[in-house]
Formats: structure tokens, C-alpha cells, sequence
């Protein structure tokens, strides 16, 4: 097993530019008669260059979050703005065209393909967005860059849980992305594949990358550049991590 590219210094964006951008959010879900209050008013501005962690206990409405940023869900109220589209309103099939090409996601389970190679599954998102004319060769090149490259021509049943997580994350990256969204990306993984998982997500992001990622290991959680807790359905924590082992608040606190 190859090592990934070694990542770079940090990198600290000198501009501020809103790339998500959520207004006073509800989304409710009916349960046999009851309705669960997934998201209670959520509001949330995220620039340009960060890479937020998303935590809070099971059920607290992160993977809600992360579905209206991608479009999979949609809000009962409240408006989406994401990678400069407004995704209220939007049909399936725009919504469909749109995550295509600005944002690429990172399941748990990796899901790939099982049917296909996992060069193949990195062609896939290119084929079905019609990007670029060299897309065996951006695959390849993608693949090479997670460590997994020779791996390109094996089915992903013959690919330990950490070798598929790097084809998962060479695969969202496959459309150039103005956005990577994660979900538990390191919660099916041993701890060494977990940090390698972690490093080459700190080099795309050192690379310019967005990443928003929900993830419930506080080691993994601190590694980005700000942590957005959530507990009931709304953000009750904001923090921002200016530099290694030091911090600033940036909402009030309201975790007690
Ligand atoms: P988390 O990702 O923090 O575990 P979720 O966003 O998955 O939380 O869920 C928030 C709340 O909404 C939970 O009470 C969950 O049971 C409920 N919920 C989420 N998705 C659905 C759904 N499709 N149908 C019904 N209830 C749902």
C-alpha cells in the first residue's frame, strides 16, 4: 500500500467568501402521527476555504444538515444557498446537475459501485456530468494521489475498508468539486486508516477544498478548522480553531 501525498503547511485564506450559506432552517419529519423536529431554526454561514466538523449525539439533526447542503433533502422553511446556487425550488434534475459538478461526497460505507472497478467508479461521476475528455487518465491520477492507484482494475469487494474510503474520497473529487461533504468518514475505519483518511482530507483542504464533515470522534472533530455543535435540532456551539491548540469563539455558548 502506497502513502498518500504528504500535506502541506496550513493554509490561511485572506478572503472571506460565503460558499454555504443557511437561513433560519426547519425541517420536521412525520413519524406514524408525531412530527420529529429534525432541524429547529438552523442558521449557519460557511466561507470559502474552511473545513467545518459537524458533532452532536445521534439524533441531533447532523445528517439532516448535511443532506440539505447537498440537495438530497430539503427544508420545510428556511432558505439553502450552497456553492452559489439557491436550492429551494430547485427540480430533481437540476438539483441532480448541480451536486454533480460543486459537490463531492463521502459516505460511512463508502459505497461504491460493487459491480465495477474502482477506476470505474471514478470515471462514473464524470461520464454521468459529461466532464472532461481524459477521464480514464484524471481517474488514474486521482487514484494515484490517494495511494490507491494500483488498485485502479480490483473490484471494491477486494479492497480493505481504508483502501475503499481513498477510491470513495478519489471519486468525489472526480468533478473538481467547489465542495467535499463527509459523512462519518472515518467511522467504519480503524484508527491508522482513520488518520490517513484525516491527512489526505487536511491536504485537500490545505489544497483550497471546502469540507464540511459530520463525524462523532472528537480527535477527528478538532482536526478541522472549526466545530459546529449541535444538540435538539439546532447549533449550539461555534468554535473556531485559529492554529493548532489554540481557539476562539466565535458564538455564544450555550453547552452547560
Ligand atoms: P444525526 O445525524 O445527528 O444522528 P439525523 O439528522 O439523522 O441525526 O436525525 C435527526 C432526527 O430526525 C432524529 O430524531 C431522526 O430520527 C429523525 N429523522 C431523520 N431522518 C428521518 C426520516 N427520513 N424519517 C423520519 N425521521 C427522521
Amino acid at each position: 500500500m502506497s502513502r498518500p501525498t504528504q500535506p502541506t503547511n496550513q493554509r490561511l485564506s485572506p478572503v472571506r467568501e460565503p460558499i454555504i450559506r443557511i437561513a433560519q432552517v426547519f425541517k420536521q419529519y412525520r413519524v406514524g402521527r408525531r412530527d420529529i423536529t429534525a432541524l429547529n431554526g438552523v442558521s449557519l454561514t460557511i466561507d470559502r476555504g474552511e473545513w467545518v466538523s459537524i458533532v452532536g449525539p445521534s439524533g441531533c439533526g447532523k445528517s439532516t444538515l448535511l443532506n440539505l447542503l447537498s440537495g438530497i433533502d430539503a427544508p420545510d422553511s428556511g432558505t439553502v444557498d450552497v456553492a452559489g446556487q439557491r436550492l429551494n425550488g430547485l427540480s430533481e434534475d437540476r438539483l441532480a446537475a448541480w451536486r454533480g459538478r460543486e459537490v463531492g461526497i463521502v459516505f460511512q460505507f463508502f459505497q461504491l459501485m460493487p459491480t465495477l472497478t474502482i477506476l470505474e467508479n471514478i470515471v462514473l461521476p464524470m461520464d454521468l456530468a459529461r466532464n472532461g475528455s481524459n477521464r480514464r487518465v484524471r481517474a488514474l491520477a486521482l487514484l494515484e494521489h490517494m495511494g490507491v492507484a494500483e488498485l485502479a482494475n480490483n473490484l471494491p469487494s477486494e479492497l480493505s475498508g481504508g483502501e475503499q474510503q481513498r477510491a470513495a474520497i478519489a471519486r468525489a473529487l472526480a468533478n473538481h468539486p467547489q465542495l467535499l461533504l463527509a459523512d462519518e468518514p472515518t467511522g467504519n475505519l480503524d484508527s491508522h486508516n482513520g488518520k490517513i483518511v484525516v491527512e489526505l482530507l487536511r491536504d485537500l483542504w490545505n489544497a483550497g477544498t471546502t469540507i464540511i464533515m459530520v463525524t462523532h470522534d472528537p480527535g477527528v472533530a478538532t482536526q478541522a478548522s472549526r466545530v459546529v455543535s449541535m444538540r435538539d435540532g439546532e447549533i449550539v456551539d461555534d468554535i473556531a480553531h485559529i492554529e493548532q491548540g489554540a481557539c476562539i469563539h466565535s458564538r455564544s455558548m450555550l453547552l452547560g
